[in-house]
């Protein structure tokens, strides 16, 4: 009764309504003085940091690090003159954080809330936290917090005894019975995780990942992207959704996966990046005149070789003894050309040593060729080429915040454009924004 009537003259004091707080709420918190709120309020963590149902849940106590809106029962349950607040039930002991940055007001026993922490923010807004089963220690009124820093553990205490424990929270300019349902605000945070920081979004080419880190997409000629398949760096050239391989530059290609790009230096195999009615692929130097057609052809050392119709090079063999490779034939050199094609095997062989491999590729892995099996095959001495044979791409660790800060996709955006911006920059060419 002594806190009915205190609130009474308080309420008196301050000139507001004298209808009554609800049971979550002793009037003794209430601020003698109460400054004007400078900013909206707004969460920046879930206050319950574990397995949680979504709000007001009367029908399923179920408890989960689930996204919204998908867990259908959950609903506000503040009613204004009855129930300033949401109680958010879970597991007693759950971590009980701090939702903003601020000072903390209140902290300690009511009987009312039973262990309660209040947190101002620089606003002047108020969070009330209570029915905790502990108060974190080393955090007297006057104390600043962080957000996500631990306050107390979940519980039922004060008139929530015999209850299923829940964490009250309400959200006020100081004036409790002025609340606002904190309902959208704490939907907006739990983003279905425990323990996760941040709802992974953009800001225009700045990604911010789930442990509130930003990355710079622009930096790696990305944009940051928000749809079915989340948030992420998606690199410019590429389909933001789907797979497709382009040519980054004349002896770069690329494969993308969902915008993620991972590259590979044609250059490497003696062969340049052709895009054409085929595709992008790695056409081996010495068959880029015809790219598309099947053709034999002689290699600067004397050797024969058949181009397959992707521009791959399979078959190297020398010509028989007492013959020489003159267009793609082994010719005796008197007979002037009349061709005794020593077939080294036929077709049977196409794909192996191909680099331009199936279109159809798309391993995932960081493999742009399709086919590295076959281009392992590639015998470097045969083309002429110094033996440095690499795979495609090597992971090259942190060359992209956005890996660091959250970024999805298969292969992985990080180091793909780490390795990318490094080719670009040996060509020191423009970043071409033509869409294949
Ligand atoms: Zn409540």
């Amino acid at each position: 009764m002594r806190v009915w009537s205190l609130l009474v003259v308080f309420a008196l004091l301050l000139g507001c309504s004298t209808s009554p707080v609800d049971h979550a709420f002793d009037g003794e918190d209430s601020e003698e003085v109460v400054e004007p709120v400078t900013c909206s309020p707004a969460l920046k963590r879930y206050p319950v940091n574990g397995p949680h149902n979504g709000g007001w849940d009367k029908n399923a106590l179920t408890y989960a690090c689930h996204p919204h809106p998908s867990h259908a029962p959950d609903n506000s349950d503040f009613i204004k003159g009855d129930h300033y607040g949401n109680d958010i039930f879970g597991a007693k002991g759950t971590p009980i954080v701090a939702p903003v940055d601020g000072t903390i007001v209140k902290s300690g026993w009511n009987n009312v809330g039973g262990w309660r922490v209040t947190v101002r923010d620089g606003c002047g807004w108020y969070y009330y936290l209570c029915h905790l089963d502990t108060i974190t220690g080393g955090l007297p009124v006057g104390a600043s917090v962080k957000a996500g820093q631990q306050i107390g553990t979940l519980g039922n205490t004060g008139n929530a005894q015999g209850t299923s424990p829940h964490l009250h929270f309400s959200i006020y300019p100081g004036v409790y019975e002025q609340g606002i349902d904190p309902f959208p605000l704490l939907q907006a945070v739990d983003v279905g995780a425990c323990g996760q920081a941040c709802k992974p979004h953009c800001e225009g080419s700045t990604i911010v990942g789930a442990d509130c880190g930003k990355g710079n997409c622009a930096a790696y000629g990305a944009t940051c992207v928000d749809d079915a398949k989340g948030v992420r760096c998606a690199f410019g050239m590429c389909p933001t959704i789907g797979s497709k391989k382009i040519c980054i530059d004349k002896e770069t290609i690329g494969d993308c996966h969902d915008g993620a790009v991972s590259t590979g230096k044609c250059s490497a195999f003696g062969a340049n990046c052709v895009d054409d009615a085929k595709g992008a692929r790695c056409v081996v130097v010495f068959c880029a005149d015809q790219p598309t057609t099947a053709h034999d052809v002689c290699l600067p050392d004397g050797q024969r070789a058949h181009c397959t119709d992707l521009g791959g090079l399979t078959d190297v063999a020398p010509c028989p003894s007492g013959t020489s490779c003159e267009s793609g034939s082994c010719v005796t050199p008197s007979d002037g050309g009349g061709g005794s094609p020593s077939s080294s095997g036929g077709e049977g062989g196409a794909g192996a040593g191909e680099p331009g491999g199936s279109s159809a590729g798309g391993s995932g892995n960081g493999d742009p060729w399709g086919n590295t099996p076959g281009a392992d095959e590639i015998d470097p001495t045969a083309l002429g080429h110094d033996g440095h044979q690499h795979p495609p791409a090597t992971p090259v660790e942190g060359a992209c915040a956005c890996r660091a800060a959250g970024a999805r996709g298969p292969g992985g955006v990080g180091w793909s454009l780490g390795l990318l911006v490094a080719a670009l920059l040996r060509r020191r060419r423009p970043l071409v924004a033509a869409q294949h």
